[in-house]
């Protein structure tokens, strides 16, 4: 059986046709939008909305073209409804239902953040219960996944996310932002010197898994204005990747820190954990990658993390999560005509904490 998913819930229009039976991806297709917000410095949601809008059947069509079926032939339709920007995940949430409504598919609403921590479980071996790094644009968590739908926080951020901060530091540093801040730093980052500016790491005195990078922003923002004047240039571009680099080397060793005691925390509560698994963009980062399989070794646990462009939003996260719910039975029927697709509004929910059980056992019980 094959599921389509749809990612709208940010400044990406992913889409992607899914089989159940192993994970194998049929099509996939992804529309960016990272022109359109650039002059802005950040996600302006009125002109996301609108280019979803735009790029959403084009994407729908080329997954299912690349796949080489029709929308009759999907067994399910599984959608982001939350969290992200409203305006965005609507556009997805109608397509969806229009979907499902008019070819009597499975309805599959998702947690965009469960998305980012399930898809490495496709076609892989690791199983319930395992520790998880959430780092992305939006979210800095450390959480134990217990199965579908529950899960343990053991750590989240005081402030900012990892990749809020590396978004911020591509900025500072006049990088270009396209694919991403976070890539455009690391890549900066492989010509500096990390020892040359000390940044401090954060949270040193706190013995817990929580996070903060308001603080390493706020250094490397200062730094930037003692050491560089005017925009990028060729003369300083030895002092740009020296930044860049100091701050990736601190912002890794206060993640590298924070998993470190979270599988201490972990393997006493719940001793069959096999794997660490790090999610969400900032798991494309090669640099995080390499540290963390050096510590997981140390903590005997596998290092599990997805292929670059399945860290980042995708379509086929949510497809996969759709999958892994609609074999438990977690999906909704949804009338021929169904009013809602056709109505402005429909239900999205932009802040849905991942460990809300009330919401994730409303979802269980459809
Ligand atoms: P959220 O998932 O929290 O809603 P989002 O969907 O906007 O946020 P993702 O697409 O999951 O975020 O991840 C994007 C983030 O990942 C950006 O902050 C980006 O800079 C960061 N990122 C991408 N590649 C890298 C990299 N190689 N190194 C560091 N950060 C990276
Ligand atoms: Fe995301």
């Amino acid at each position: 059986s094959l599921v389509l998913g749809i990612e709208s819930s940010c400044d990406d229009t992913g889409v992607a046709v899914v089989r159940a039976s192993d994970g194998a991806i049929l099509g996939q297709a992804i529309t960016g939008q990272v022109d359109i917000h650039a002059p802005w410095g950040g996600v302006v949601p009125k002109l996301a909305q609108e280019a979803h809008g735009r790029a959403m059947q084009s994407t729908v069509q080329a997954a299912l073209q690349q796949a080489g079926i029709s929308e009759e032939q999907l067994d399910g339709v599984a959608v982001t409804i939350g969290p992200g920007l409203s305006l965005c995940l609507q556009v997805g949430v109608h397509q969806a239902r229009r979907m499902a409504g008019q070819h009597s598919l499975k309805y599959i609403p998702v947690h965009h953040m469960e998305a980012h921590a399930l898809i490495a479980r496709a076609g892989t071996a690791v199983a319930f219960p395992f520790l998880c790094l959430l780092v992305s644009g939006g979210h800095n968590m450390l959480v134990v996944v217990e199965g579908v739908g529950s899960y343990t926080l053991l750590g989240s951020t005081l402030d900012d996310a990892v990749g809020e901060a590396f978004d911020k530091v591509a900025r500072l540093l006049g990088l270009q932002l396209d694919p991403s801040g976070g890539a455009a730093v690391e890549a900066l980052a492989r010509e500096g010197d990390d020892q040359r500016f000390r940044f401090s790491r954060p949270l040193v005195r706190k013995p817990n898994c929580n996070f903060s990078y308001a603080g390493l922003k706020t250094a490397v923002r200062l730094a930037i204005n003692a050491e560089l004047k005017g925009p990028p240039s060729e003369a300083d571009r030895q002092m740009r990747a020296d930044i860049a680099a100091s701050f990736q080397r601190v912002a890794l060793e206060h993640l590298e820190d924070r998993v470190a005691r979270a599988a201490g925390w972990a393997l006493e509560e719940w001793p069959g954990i096999k794997h660490l698994v790090v999610a969400g963009g900032v798991a494309a980062n090669q640099l995080l990658r390499s540290k963390l399989q050096a510590l997981a070794e140390k903590q005997g646990l596998e290092l599990a993390v997805p292929p670059p462009k399945l860290c980042t939003d995708n379509g086929v996260m949510v497809a996969w999560a759709g999958i892994e719910r609609m074999r438990l039975g977690l999906w909704e029927h949804l009338p021929a005509h169904d009013a809602a697709a056709e109505e402005e509004w429909v239900d999205v929910r932009p802040r849905w904490p991942l460990t809300d059980r009330r919401d994730s056992r409303s979802l269980s019980e459809p």
